[in-house]
Formats: structure tokens, C-alpha cells, sequence
């Protein structure tokens, strides 16, 4: 080869190897800015990265430090918490679901007296097998396997019932364990030592003063008992003497000794009463009794009271309820005297009205009988009423009462009727008037109600005449059993119009506020439907007596009517018979003692001067006449006064020389009365003597009655002399002399 060629292959191969360094040395660059690039991006990725470590960081550290703040807070909690239970009197214990002892306080491991084997890590069952073994426990009369095995169930049930031990040292120990979470226990050791032994000191104290009390009711049982017998020979001989020739003023005296007997018996009944049943010395005596009959004998003996005072009394007792029963006949009579007693004495105008309803068993045999006694009387406020049934609670003040009592009425009815199995309940507004309510199931004796007469239908249209809705309905609810229509009028215009009408008989109250019914009755008569069958219905004996209205009237029935009674007048008017005349057995009327005034002044005036006033305030009325008779050979102008009210009005009008003033006294009492007439004369600047008589010979009752304005007392019973001293101490001269 030419060197031309060499030259030319040469430049050539240069030539591409220049080319080929080019293309490796442009390769080269470009790898080179890519390298630079991703420099470039790492470091910006690595500078984020330190950025976020550092945060990190900086969180690890609060974190840390939380965490140490979180566990010192939990260690102060747990010894604060520890330091707590420790400071428990009462030991404290917690065991895990195996009943391993976890912790225990002090107090808890107390119990166990220093036994170095009840540290935690032991087990319930064997804690109570030391508590046995080495004699820390006193288990009385149970042995001590039974107890381990009774303290072991009790242990293992879910919810251990507190129990409470005695240890050897004669502590007393409430166990409270409570199962927790996982099956763990809590366990809590009260000492109620000292209530224990409080709760046997109040024990020996009540069973003592129980002892005392039934000493006392039975010391006061045979007292009163002890009273009653002699107090019974007073009242009979009084009766006896009364039968002989007795001038009449010896027979007021008489009566007067009887009155007084028979209230006083009425008291130490009650006492006697209360006192045996508080000392569980009474005894029921059962016996088969008709208790329809029992409530319309309790509402006669009390009608003349009720009458009195304008009250009407009704009975409504339920059509299919049986009448005779097995109970305590004298017993369940005096439930219902004490009851509608009440009613009576604590009702100024409406109604008493009685009521029988009741449901029997399902076997027939029994049956469960609902009385309730509604009046229309003073009420009762709602806070007194649960206080009403203990002794001795009446809802007046003891010194100003308006209302006689013993306040052991009620108390001893509830008793009765507890002692018969029942209960008895009040729903009373202040006002409005009182519903007692009782319930007693008791035995039917005879299951017959009272069989329905069926009456003819000429006999079905009857017109009722009355005014008072209560005793209206009463007597309705009876006639509609009997499938009779009923027309109502409530007024002669109303009862006129109906008459007009179809009425097959008039059944018609003559005891109407407006309406006279006996006047009604004859208009009836006399009129187109004249024949008409009339049934009269009155409480008053007169009207029932009255030959006018034996004459007007088919039938005259006392109120309230018994259902029986009702039956049987309208069978003998429905056979078409003349009804008898139902004759009342008219109870026996209170003798009230009636003082004259002025009677038996021995003296006559003498000159024009006047006599002595005196004024006696004294609101028992035996007590009136005890006093007149004391001062009757004084030539004096007495005049009574009832109460502390009467008492001032009469010191304002009789402008009295003397005063006696009775301190307990209803509607005002004797202080009360002598305060106000001291207050009237620090107008006057007189000052009329004012002399107490009281039944308080208490000491410390002088000065609380000398303080209250009076100048002298006197206790009761009255002495003549004294009052005599008095009355001459204080005689002014300028009066007609005492004696002559
Ligand atoms: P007392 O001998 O005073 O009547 P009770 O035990 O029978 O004693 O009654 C206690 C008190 O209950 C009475 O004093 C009276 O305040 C009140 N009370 C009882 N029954 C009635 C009633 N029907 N209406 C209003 N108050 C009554």
C-alpha cells in the first residue's frame, strides 16, 4: 500500500475515531446534566427528609417527657390511693378471681394479729382456715367447719351477701364483698362494734320500757276496773233511787249522780279498753251476729244526738250483701258507736251517712266487707290526719277545745279492728267533711241475703219525695232492685206535678227543709190520684207518733229505714194488705241536766239596793249546779258563763264584784278569758276580782295562773266554806247583805 493510501486510510480512521470521541464526549455531557439533575433533586429530598426528622424529634421529646409527667401523676395517684385505704379504720382487702390476696390495709391485716402468713399472695380459703384454727374467731354456737364451709359458699357466690362476725376479742365485724371486674373481689371489713352494742342497749331498753308499759296498762286496767265497780253501784243505787218518792228536787240531784256516773263510765271504759289491749288482755268473743241490724241499732242509739243538731242519718247497706257474720258483736258495735259517734259529734248540718258493701270469697265462706262512715262535718286537716289513731291525739288544742273527748276513741278502734284482722283508713277534707272507712273479712254465718219481694205491676211507678240527695239515692238503689220506676221531686210543686202522672205509690220524707211533707201529703189525698198507697219517712218521733199521719200515711218508717223493714211494708202494700204502722223503738232520750236561773234564793231582795253580782264561768253543767247549791242561802244575783267568751260578754254586761273562772273551758279558756278582761280594764282602771277554779293542782300551775291576771284559786272539787270566804272577802258595800 502507498503511503498516500496509508495516509488517506489513516486520516480516515482519525477521522472516526474523532467523530466516535465526539458522540461519546456529546453521550457523555448529556449523562453528566442527568447526574446533575438528580443531584440536584436529592439534595432537595434528603434537606425535607432532615426537616421532618427534626420535628420527630422534637415530638419524641414532649412525648417523653408526657409520658414521665403521665407516670409520676399515676405513681402519686396509686400512693395517694394507697395512703387513703391505709387510712381506713375498717379494713380493706382486694383479692384476683383465684381468690389470692392482691392488698390488704393495715386494719385488714390487723384482724389476723400479726400472723406472718397473711401477706398477699394468699388465698381466701386459707385465711379462713387461720381465722378458725388459731381461734381469731368466735363462731358461737355453729362449728367450725360449718362456718368455713357457710363463709366459702358465700365467697364463691356472684353476689356474697354481707354477713357479720364476732372475733375472739368480742369486735364486731360487717363483711361487705363485692365482686368486680374479671372475677375480681373487693372486700371491705366494717367494725360495728359500738353499734352493735348500742343496738343491745336500746334492745334491753325497749324490751324494759315494753315491761313498764304493760305494768302500767295492766296497773291502769285494774284501776279502772277497780273505779268502774263502785261507779256502777253509784249509778244503779242512783237509778233506784229515782224509782222512789223523790221530791224533784232530790230527783234532779239523783239524776244528776246518775248522769255523772254514766259519763264517767263512758271514760273509764275507754281507759279500761285501751289499757287491755295495750297489755294484750283482750280477748275477742266471736259469735254469729247480724251486722245490718248492728249498724241501724248503732244510728238509733245515736238519732236523738244527730236529731238535735238537724244532722240526717242513713244507712245504705248493699242489697246483695249477706247480714249475718261471726265476729265480736259488742266489739264491731263499738267500731261503729266510736265512728259515727264522731261523725255525729263533729258535725254541725248534712248527713252521717252509713255504708255496706262487700265482696265474698271465692269459696263463699268469707267475705270481705267495706263500711265507711261519711259525714258532712269540720274535716280534718290533712296533717293531723295521720296522727288521729295514736292516743290521746285530737286535732284541737287540749286547752281550748270546743269538742269532749278522750282521744282514745279512734285509738282503740284501730286496735280492734287490727286485733280482728283488718284495717281502717280516713280520707277527710278541712271543711268539707270525713270519710272513715274500715275492712274486715269475716265469716259468713247465714250466706242468705235478704230475699227480694216480687212485687205485682200495679205496684211499679213510685214517686220518691226528698230533698236531700244522699238519703234519696239510698232509698232509690233499694227500689230499683226491686225493678221499680222511679220519679223523683225534691219540692210539693215538683211531687204535685208528677201526680199527675202515673204513681202506683209516694214514698215521702216529712223531715224536708222547705217542703212539710205531712202538709204534702194531705194535698195528695185530696187529690185526683187520692187512693195512692203513701209511705211516710221521718227521723222524728213525733211525726212518727202523730195520729195525723197514722191517719194520712199507709206506713210511717223511721229513718234510716232498714231494707228488711222497706221489703216488707211494700209486699204487704203490693198483696194488697193495709201496712202496719211501723212503731220506732224510740232510744232513750239523754236526760239533760237543765239549771233554772235564780232558783232557790232563800233571800229576798231587801231594800233597793242591789245585790252582789256574780259571774261563774263553768262549762260543765253538773258543776253549775254544784256551785248554785253551794251559794244558794247567799243573797246574791249569780249568773253562769259556758266559756271563756261567754265569760267576757258577761263580765262587759253583768258587770259582775266577782269572778269565778273555771280555767279549762272550750272556745276560750279561763286565763285566756281573765287576760282579755284585764285588757279591758287598763281602759276602765277597774279591777274586778277574778277568783280560778281549776282541777290543775299541779304544782307550778299557781304561778302560771296567778300570772295570768287571776287574783286567787281554788281547786276543785269545790269546797263551800271557801267559796263562801271568797264571795264575803269580796262583797262591796253598797249591796243588800248576804245573809239575813
Ligand atoms: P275524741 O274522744 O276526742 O273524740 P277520738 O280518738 O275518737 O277522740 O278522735 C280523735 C280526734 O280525731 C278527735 O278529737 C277529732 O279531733 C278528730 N276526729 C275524729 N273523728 C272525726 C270526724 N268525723 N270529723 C272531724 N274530726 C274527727
Amino acid at each position: 500500500m502507498s503511503l498516500a493510501n496509508r495516509l488517506a486510510e489513516e486520516r480516515r480512521g482519525r477521522l472516526a475515531a474523532e467523530r466516535l470521541l465526539e458522540l461519546k464526549q456529546a453521550e457523555l455531557t448529556a449523562a453528566n446534566r442527568k447526574l446533575g439533575r438528580h443531584a440536584l433533586a436529592l439534595t432537595k429530598q434528603i434537606g425535607v427528609s432532615q426537616a421532618e426528622v427534626k420535628t420527630v424529634r422534637v415530638e419524641n421529646e414532649k412525648v417523653k417527657s408526657d409520658l414521665t409527667d403521665a407516670h409520676e401523676k399515676v405513681v402519686q395517684a396509686e400512693q395517694r390511693l394507697w395512703h387513703s385505704i391505709q387510712a381506713f379504720q375498717d379494713g380493706f382487702a382486694f383479692f384476683d378471681s383465684d381468690s389470692t390476696l392482691i392488698g390488704a390495709n393495715t386494719a385488714y391485716l390487723n384482724i389476723f394479729d400479726e400472723l406472718e402468713e397473711v401477706v398477699p399472695g394468699i388465698s381466701y380459703i386459707r385465711i379462713l382456715q387461720l381465722l378458725t384454727d388459731e381461734g381469731l374467731i368466735n363462731t358461737g354456737d355453729v362449728p367450725m367447719d360449718d362456718w368455713r364451709q357457710m363463709m366459702t359458699e358465700r365467697w364463691m357466690s356472684p353476689t356474697p351477701e354481707p354477713v357479720i362476725v364476732r372475733l375472739w376479742d368480742d369486735r364486731y365485724l360487717k363483711l361487705l364483698d363485692q365482686r368486680g371486674h374479671g372475677g375480681d373481689m373487693v372486700s371491705l371489713a366494717l367494725d360495728i362494734t359500738t353499734t352493735v352494742q348500742y343496738e343491745e342497749e336500746l334492745r334491753t331498753a325497749r324490751e324494759r320500757a315494753e315491761a313498764a308499759n304493760r305494768a302500767k296498762s295492766a296497773f291502769l286496767a285494774n284501776m279502772s276496773h277497780e273505779i268502774r265497780t263502785p261507779m256502777n253501784g253509784v249509778v244503779g243505787m242512783a237509778e233506784l233511787l229515782n224509782d222512789t218518792n223523790l221530791t224533784s228536787e232530790q230527783s234532779l240531784y239523783a239524776n244528776t249522780i246518775k248522769n255523772s256516773g254514766e259519763a264517767l263510765l263512758v271514760i273509764i271504759n275507754d281507759v279500761l279498753d285501751y289499757s287491755k289491749i295495750e297489755a294484750d288482755k283482750l280477748v275477742l268473743h266471736p259469735e254469729p251476729f247480724n251486722l245490718e241490724q248492728s249498724m241501724h241499732e248503732v244510728v238509733t242509739l245515736l238519732q236523738p244526738s244527730a236529731r238535735d243538731k238537724g244532722l240526717s242519718m242513713m244507712v245504705d247497706y248493699d242489697l246483695f250483701l249477706p247480714s249475718t257474720y261471726v265476729s265480736d258483736p259488742g266489739r264491731v258495735r263499738q267500731i261503729l258507736t266510736n265512728l259515727v259517734g264522731n261523725a255525729v259529734k263533729f258535725t254541725k248540718s248534712g248527713h252521717v251517712a252509713l255504708r255496706a258493701t262487700g265482696v265474698p270469697t271465692q269459696d263463699d265462706s268469707h267475705c270481705a266487707i267495706h263500711i265507711t262512715i261519711e259525714d258532712t262535718g269540720i274535716g280534718i286537716p290533712e296533717e293531723k290526719q295521720a296522727h288521729i289513731f295514736g292516743e290521746f291525739n285530737q286535732v284541737e288544742d287540749e286547752r281550748n277545745r270546743k269538742f269532749e273527748g278522750t282521744g282514745l276513741g279512734l285509738a282503740i278502734t284501730k286496735r280492734l279492728i287490727e286485733l280482728m284482722g283488718g284495717e281502717i283508713w280516713v280520707e277527710s277534707e278541712e271543711g268539707k267533711g270525713s270519710c272513715f272507712g274500715f275492712r274486715l273479712v269475716l265469716p259468713i254465718s247465714e250466706p242468705k241475703t235478704v230475699s227480694v219481694p216480687k212485687l205485682p205491676e200495679s205496684l211499679r211507678v213510685v214517686l220518691v219525695v226528698d230533698d236531700q240527695d244522699v238519703s234519696r239515692e239510698i232509698v232509690e238503689k233499694q227500689l230499683l232492685q226491686l225493678g221499680m220506676v222511679i220519679e223523683r221531686a225534691t219540692t210539693r210543686e215538683e211531687a204535685l206535678q208528677k201526680m199527675e202522672n202515673r204513681v202506683d205509690l209516694v214514698i215521702c220524707d216529712c223531715d224536708m227543709a222547705e217542703t212539710d211533707g205531712v202538709a204534702l201529703a194531705k194535698e195528695i189525698r185530696g187529690g185526683a190520684n187520692g187512693q195512692v198507697p203513701i209511705l211516710a219517712l221521718s227521723a222524728s218521733p213525733t211525726i212518727v207518733g202523730d195520729p195525723t199521719v197514722q191517719g194520712l200515711a199507709n206506713s210511717i218508717l223511721t229513718k234510716p229505714v232498714p231494707r228488711l223493714e222497706l221489703f216488707k211494708q211494700l209486699s204487704a202494700i203490693g198483696n194488697g194488705q193495709q201496712p202496719q204502722v211501723a212503731t220506732p223503738a224510740a232510744p232513750e232520750q239523754n236526760v239533760a241536766v237543765e239549771v233554772q236561773p235564780g232558783e232557790d234564793l232563800a233571800h229576798a231582795a231587801v231594800s233597793g239596793a242591789p245585790k252582789m253580782r256574780i259571774l261563774a264561768a263553768e262549762d260543765n253543767k253538773t258543776n253549775q249546779l254544784v256551785f248554785r247549791k253551794m251559794v244558794k242561802e247567799l243573797n246574791i244575783d249569780l249568773k253562769f258563763a259556758n266559756n271563756g267568751v261567754e265569760a267576757v260578754e258577761g263580765y262587759q254586761e253583768f258587770k259582775p264584784d266577782l269572778i269565778f273562772m273555771d280555767i279549762s273551758m272550750p272556745i276560750m279558756d279561763g286565763k285566756q278569758a281573765t287576760s282579755e278582761i284585764r285588757r279591758i280594764e287598763s281602759t276602765t282602771g277597774k279591777h274586778v276580782p277574778i277568783v280560778a277554779l281549776t282541777a290543775h293542782a299541779m304544782t307550778g300551775d299557781s304561778e302560771g295562773i296567778l300570772a295570768a291576771g287571776l287574783d286567787f284559786y281554788l281547786t276543785k272539787p269545790l269546797r263551800k266554806n271557801l267559796i263562801h270566804e271568797r264571795i264575803e272577802a269580796h262583797c262591796p258595800e253598797a249591796v243588800q247583805p248576804l245573809r239575813s
